[in-house]
């Protein structure tokens, strides 16, 4: 009892930390509930004993009284079974829904507060250009012919757009120039599924419907019409990705993984498609805030021992890449308010980007420790087993000093592109003597990875 009190009032410190959208007294209700579940199915199991052994009485019964009495009890335990299952589905409903909204633990170096609390731990790269609007990629691309919003805005809607010529050649430079730095650190290319099941990104740490938001919002766009081949009955609910986050998280559901062949490393490209319910502003000007993007995300599976050290070697990983790019970036640890519900510790990147005079996130790496794997049950053997291989979960939920604990997952962007374009051009807009846009000025870094025309761009 002291130990769920302890953890309650720990969890409650936490959620409030975090401002975590928790009903009021959810924790209490989840220690209450725990309990009533562990009662009920405690019960549950007596009666069926009781249920199972019956059918022998009445068969071994000598007068009609005594049969008639079993046959009784029978029925009465019938009903009683039927009526314990009901509440026990009851009770188990409501305990994972609320469990479910209960965020990660977070890292004790993590600042506490609001956005405004993170704390820059490098700054890398040339020294930022003074803020110049001249510099807008909106602008400097219109010029170029980069980019097509109006088209975007008539075929989809606001905040969809096109790539043109460079920026469409950019896209595919800036992916593979991520990609060969990723491949080179160990990480395994993936093409991801952009369409992912509803309870996988709930499992993720996403929440398809966000019922705490007044009214209810969907950050995710859902896929509501089935093929006429699939009824919709037995068929699960389907969501675009908002991240290659979820689908390289669901890569490893249902695994048990020997230790020996951890860490797991993958990079996936994907496209991450975005609500952005009530996103406005100068955020949704141009490329910096749109509803399609594609994105290389690094995706890690590990021991709990081994979390620390692999959020340090993808942030290694993304220093590498944001370097090559040549434009001002930092890195910051990100505070409590900001860590969402499945990150442990996070931390994020900004470019600095001229032409909208401030820093712009580029990337976000995430420590979920074993949130995300405790949901999409990603386990891992502590002695190695025979085979190499991760092989599918066969065993009961562990204990935590179980030889098969829940592994730690970690995610971070490698490359989002459109900001990362954002940040190119800003930074790499050419004027003539005039002030007037002649060209762009591109990393040599990326020159390997250029194919096709480049009539405006200087190396
Ligand atoms: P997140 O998964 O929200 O941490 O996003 C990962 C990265 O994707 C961010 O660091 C941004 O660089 C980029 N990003 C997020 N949302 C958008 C958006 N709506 N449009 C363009 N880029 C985005």
């Amino acid at each position: 009892y002291r130990a769920i009190t302890e953890s309650v009032v720990y969890k409650s410190h936490n959620a409030f930390n975090r401002k975590a959208p928790l009903p009021v007294g959810a924790l209490q209700s989840v220690a209450r509930l725990y309990a009533e579940q562990k009662d009920v199915s405690s019960t549950l199991n007596t009666k069926r004993n009781e249920r199972s052994t019956i059918g022998e009485r009445i068969r071994r019964s000598k007068g009609s009284e005594e049969k008639q009495r079993a046959l009784e009890e029978a029925k009465a335990l019938k009903t009683e079974v039927g009526e314990l299952e009901a509440k026990l589905e009851e009770v188990e409903e409501r305990l994972l829904g609320l469990a479910l909204a209960i965020p990660n633990d977070t890292h004790p170096a993590s600042p506490l507060g609001p956005e405004e609390a993170a704390v820059v731990l490098s700054t890398h790269g040339p020294e930022p250009k003074p803020a110049d609007p001249k510099r807008d990629h909106v602008d400097v691309g219109r010029i170029l012919g980069l980019f097509d919003f109006e088209a975007g805005a008539l075929v989809t809607g606001s905040s969809w757009y096109y790539l043109l010529g460079e920026a469409a050649l950019l896209e595919m430079a800036l992916t593979n120039y991520a990609m060969s730095i990723a491949i080179k650190h160990g990480f395994k290319p993936t093409m991801t599924p952009d369409v992912v099941r509803a309870d996988i990104a709930l499992r993720c740490g996403f929440q398809p419907r966000d019922q705490s938001a007044d009214p209810p919002v969907s950050q995710m766009y859902h896929i509501s019409q089935h093929l006429p081949s699939e009824s919709s009955h037995n068929h699960p609910e389907l969501v675009l990705t908002g991240t290659a986050e979820i689908p390289l998280g669901g890569l490893f559901a249902n695994q048990i993984v020997p230790a020996s062949a951890l860490p797991l490393k993958v990079v996936g490209l994907g496209r991450s498609f975005r609500a952005e319910a009530g996103a406005r502003g100068a955020d949704t000007r141009g490329l910096y805030r749109v509803h399609q993007f594609s994105k290389l995300e690094l995706f890690v599976v590990c021991t709990e021992e081994a979390s620390e050290a692999a959020m340090e070697e993808m942030r290694c990983v993304q220093e590498e890449i944001f370097s090559g790019l040549g434009f001002p970036f930092r890195v910051l640890d990100m505070p409590t308010e900001e860590l969402g519900a499945s990150a442990f510790r996070k931390y994020d990147m900004e470019a600095w980007m001229p032409g909208r005079g401030s820093w712009g996130e580029i990337s976000s790496t995430s420590n979920c420790t074993d949130y995300q794997a405790r949901r999409l049950h990603i386990r891992y053997r502590r002695h190695t087993s025979p085979s190499p291989n991760p092989t599918p979960a066969d065993s009961p939920t562990p204990t935590s000093h179980s030889s098969l604990p829940f592994a730690h997952t970690l995610n971070g962007t490698a490359a989002a592109i459109p900001r990362l374009i954002v940040a190119l051009v800003e930074n790499g807009a050419r004027f003539d003597g005039e002030g007037k846009v002649v060209g762009l000025e591109l990393p040599v870094a990326l020159k390997p990875f250029w194919i096709g025309a480049d009539k405006v761009i200087q190396w």
